[in-house]
């Protein structure tokens, strides 16, 4: 009697440990560049996303004429435009932190040396042939730097999208962005979750418990405010995307 008893306490503890959520992980969007001496997209704040222990470092990505991927969030650095200007020149743009913009081939020769996941967003380029280019094209060098366990992919593009689902590598997870698609939209056409605004997520938070029944993952962006912080985790969102990982860091522990 007292083993059964023992056995059914045993099943209960673990019950109870399977149905609590797990706290959700930190990525540092744009990598960590709020922080002395970074910048957004810049190497220093994917070291600097890695150094404080982020579970991943989100950055963005476009692809020039001449087929060099630049790591950057806008179209334009410096008044130059990325998609239309040859890399030799848009090298020569420099960052908020003095450093120059980098090249993806940069950013992953960083990134070998580092722990945190990546997590890719490739922009939505006007030309639909440079995207797919851009798309073949990063796999190709997660490929070559021998990153391919470590990276996710985020696209708003819908294009993008089915090019990653098609051509990733089973390991690397693609979620989609533009908040368009409802869960079974995007468990349809392959996709490891929604990375939706904290906007979008608010208007339908039904979305994260239907994402889970669908075995989906749901990321959330960009999420500063601790009570917007505190709202997904008390959801049980899985990835947080943050400006702030620190502070996030801070709450997930108390
Ligand atoms: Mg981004």
């Amino acid at each position: 009697m007292k083993t059964k008893l023992f056995f059914s306490g045993l099943f209960l503890v673990g019950c109870a440990v399977l149905t609590q959520a797990a706290a959700p992980k930190v990525i540092a969007h744009r990598g960590y560049w709020n922080t002395p001496g970074s910048a957004q997209n810049s190497i220093r704040s994917l070291v600097k996303a890695d150094s404080v222990g982020c579970y991943a470092s989100e950055f963005d990505v476009w692809m020039t004429p001449d087929s060099v991927l630049i790591v950057n969030h806008d179209p334009t650095i410096n008044g130059v435009e990325i998609q239309r200007t040859p890399s030799s020149e848009v090298l020569k743009q420099k960052l908020a932190n003095g450093e120059y913009v980098p090249t993806l081939e940069q950013y992953f020769q960083a990134a070998q040396k580092l722990k945190t996941r990546l997590v890719l967003e490739l922009k939505t380029h006007d030309s639909r042939k440079q995207e797919a280019a851009a798309v073949k094209k990063t796999l190709k060098l997660a490929k070559k730097y021998g990153l391919e366990d470590r990276l996710d992919y985020i696209v708003f593009s819908k294009d993008a999208f089915k090019g990653y689902v098609k051509a990733a590598p089973k390991i690397n997870k693609v979620y989609f962005l533009n908040g368009d698609y409802v869960p079974a939209q995007v468990k349809y056409a392959k996709g490891a979750g929604i990375d939706y605004s904290i906007k979008v997520m608010k208007k339908h938070p039904e979305w994260i418990d239907e994402c889970h029944k669908l075995g989906l993952e749901v990321n959330v962006w960009t999420v500063n405010e601790p009570e917007d912080m505190q709202w997904c985790i008390d959801r049980g969102v899985d990835y947080i995307t943050t400006n702030e990982p620190e502070l996030l860091q801070k709450m997930l522990k108390k």
